[in-house]
């Protein structure tokens, strides 16, 4: 394979999890003949060091199943998230028009709106965009491609700022993405990307964000290299709080690097991130805390527990898909939203249910698959239903026994 930034050969073979169907193709029971596993292996490029999907584990977009199906507006914490950020857009570019990529419900629109920026979202998830429109937030119902920018630059002219917020681009068009993006923006426009960080997934041990959807797993060293084989400087960046460690990076066509960059570039280098060894540091860890999961359902299914699962994000897919657990492990998961629920998890096939079931049956145990939120979840969970025994799995296994 070839790297998908630099086009280099010599690659370090990293993290090699089951074969498995994409994360976010939860199905009906008349539709498992029909489900396809996929290898999920990530490799690291020993040129420009961007950690990516093999070319096994690469599905093409038609195959994918895109969660757009159940595509639902954001919640509560990210809605502050995107409200912070309108007020930086704000008060930090002398902003005209701002483009959101992946603009969701617009969320990010609607603060920018009410402080005086002219916006346009760009949504393919035709629910989502719909809704936007209906609420005033002008929205095109479109992947971001030649098309939209055309429309937009007839329409209202360049961009000033464009942001893509946790919007994973396709692999064969992100080089063709990154020069769409260029001749949208002003000549001092600002691209601002936020995308989960790869530092942070190996510090916090969030391998279940690594799905086939995902295919670029940055760290500021290897987005760096990207952005400027375009010719544009990535100029400054911040870490944030979202999907679990994220980056937020300040990209451009001329402005020069600050201090912020230099300053991460160094602790990436201090904390080995650069170096083979600490990826396949990471890797060992990871096959030991699933190997520990392993055990524990060995030995819970000797003594015939019943165990429920809370949360059924595509990262859960990974998550179980990776351990080897399936319907006979975990007797149903529980979802808070509607739109999963009666449907059944990806490879593994656990029905998937209300949190409601908690008010008549009571399992031995309830893994927490959404686990960067289990003291938020065991407190709802007790507040409204019941007090149980928890199985936290990650960052490392943890068993919480009720008093
Ligand atoms: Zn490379």
């Amino acid at each position: 394979m070839k790297c998908r930034s630099c086009n280099k050969e010599d690659f370090l073979d990293f993290i090699s999890l089951n074969k498995q169907p994409p994360a976010n193709a939860f199905l009906k029971e008349s539709d498992f003949k029909q489900e396809t596993a996929y290898p999920l292996d990530v490799t690291c490029c020993k040129d420009c060091l961007l950690v990516q999907l093999t070319d096994e584990s690469y599905i093409p977009r038609d195959k994918l199943f895109l969660d757009y199906a159940y595509a639902s507006s954001i919640s509560g914490g990210l809605r502050n998230h995107f409200n912070q950020l309108a007020k930086k857009i704000k008060s930090e570019f002398n902003t005209k028009l701002v483009v959101d990529i992946g603009s969701n419900d617009g969320v990010l629109l609607k603060p920018l709106i009410e402080s005086g920026c002219s916006v346009v979202g760009v949504e393919p998830a035709r629910n989502l965009a719909e809704q936007a429109n209906d609420n005033g937030l002008d929205t095109i119902c479109s992947y971001f491609n030649k098309e939209t920018v055309n429309k937009i630059i007839s329409d209202k002219g360049k961009a000033d700022v464009i942001v893509a917020s946790n919007v994973f681009a396709h692999l064969e068009e992100y080089h063709i993405i990154i020069e769409d993006v260029k001749s949208l923006l002003s000549d001092n426009g600002t691209y601002i990307v936020e995308v989960q960080y790869f530092a942070d997934m190996i510090e916090e041990m969030t391998f279940d964000n690594i799905y086939h959807e995902h295919v670029l797993y940055y760290t500021l060293h290897s987005m760096r290299n990207l952005f400027n084989k375009h010719n544009m400087n990535v100029y400054r960046v911040e870490r944030i709080a979202t999907h679990g460690g994220s980056i937020r990076a300040y990209i451009s066509k001329n402005r020069d690097t600050e201090q912020s960059v230099i300053d991460l570039i160094n602790q990436e280098k201090q904390n080995g991130i650069d170096n083979f060894r600490t990826m396949e540091d990471f890797n060992d860890k990871l096959q030991r805390n699933m190997n520990e999961i392993r055990e524990l359902f060995e030995r819970l299914n000797k003594e015939n527990k019943k165990i429920f699962g809370y949360g059924a994000p595509a990262k859960s897919s990974t998550m179980i898909n990776s351990i080897g657990l399936n319907n006979k492990d975990i007797d149903l998961i529980i979802e808070d939203s509607p739109l999963k629920q009666g449907l059944f998890t990806p490879g593994s096939h656990i029905p998937i249910t209300s949190p409601d079931i908690l008010k008549t049956e009571t399992p031995d145990y309830l893994m927490i698959f959404a686990w960067n939120y289990s003291d938020e979840i065991i407190k709802k969970v007790e507040d409204k239903y019941q007090k149980l025994n928890y199985i936290v799995p990650m960052p490392e296994l943890k068993v919480i026994l009720k008093e």
